[in-house]
């Protein structure tokens, strides 16, 4: 698979339209810079965070983009780019759709995508299909709950939540800067009130890898993200230490912990695989 033109945008903040704006414009500039036209392409995939129901192309709700409530996102931008298909999903979903096509979970029939970047997100793939849940929006790992402080609230509402300790967004807030990347560096330096924040975050990590290894028994857990692509001391690694130590040794035994082998591109190529998939009437995805 080799991708033929790309445009990149930061995502206005100001609703909907905007963003369906944004999006048909980034589309026509991807679709210039690979030298076709809109007539050439098959099918469009779409990926967004969740929760949403990529069934009817609708966005449920998203903490991070203002005016985001039950918008039907997938016929919205298929309407204004007037041509292809446009079929939607969840960002991780869409990765794991990658990664076990071509990546890093390929040939496994069993793998959890996680992510760990600014927030932290996932997918379950069991017996080669996407675990979908009674509304489709299953695999929400960052929304686990491994906590008991009721103190360490979380964007969704709850406490305690994966995502509220190891998200990059909430490590940057929980230390005062703008960025995870100066948390990790004023730990790597000696600061211990950083020291302290990532060990939370590790331990945060290392439990949902013990559940999630307990309770689904993956092949593979494949992790991307950018906070585990620059950090692998302090998300990989304490991950596998943790399933070595804790979980039950028969599925211990059977999985590995890898990093994603598409990186930043994982979604966009998992969105064309998953397009292309869907075009052809595979409703729901099998490996
Ligand atoms: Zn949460």
């Amino acid at each position: 698979m080799t991708l033929v033109g790309r445009d990149a945008r930061v995502t206005p903040q100001t609703g909907p339209d905007a963003v369906v704006a944004a999006l048909v414009a980034s589309a026509g500039a991807a679709i210039a810079a690979a030298k076709t036209t809109l007539g050439e392409i098959g099918a469009a995939g779409l990926s967004a965070p969740g929760p949403l129901d990529h069934t009817t192309g609708v966005i449920l709700i998203t903490q991070n983009i203002a005016g985001f409530r039950d918008v039907p996102l997938a016929r919205l931008v298929e309407r204004k780019l007037g041509g292809p298909k446009v079929f939607l999903d969840r960002d991780t979903v869409m990765a794991a759709i990658g990664e076990g096509t071509i990546g890093a979970a390929k040939g496994a029939r069993d793998y959890v995508y996680l992510t760990v970047s600014t927030g932290v997100g996932g997918a379950i793939v069991s017996g080669g299909k996407m675990l979908r849940g009674a509304t489709n929006t299953a695999g929400e790992l960052g929304h686990f709950p491994v906590g008991f402080d009721r103190d360490v609230r979380c964007r969704c509402g709850s406490f305690g939540c994966v995502e509220a300790y190891a998200g990059g967004r909430n490590l940057a807030e929980a230390y005062g800067v703008a960025d995870a990347s100066i948390v990790y560096a004023k730990a790597a330096s000696g600061d211990a009130r950083a020291s302290a924040l990532i060990a939370r975050a590790e331990l945060a990590l290392q439990n949902l890898a013990v559940g999630i290894v307990n309770a689904l028994n993956p092949g593979r857990i494949v992790v991307g993200g950018s906070v585990a692509e620059h950090e692998p001391a302090h998300v990989i690694e304490p991950m596998r230490r943790a399933v070595a130590e804790r979980a039950f040794k028969v599925p211990a035994a059977a999985v590995r912990i890898v990093p994603s082998a598409l990186g930043a591109d994982v979604s966009i190529i998992g969105s064309a695989l998953a397009a292309r998939d869907r075009a052809a009437g595979k409703g729901e995805w099998f490996l």
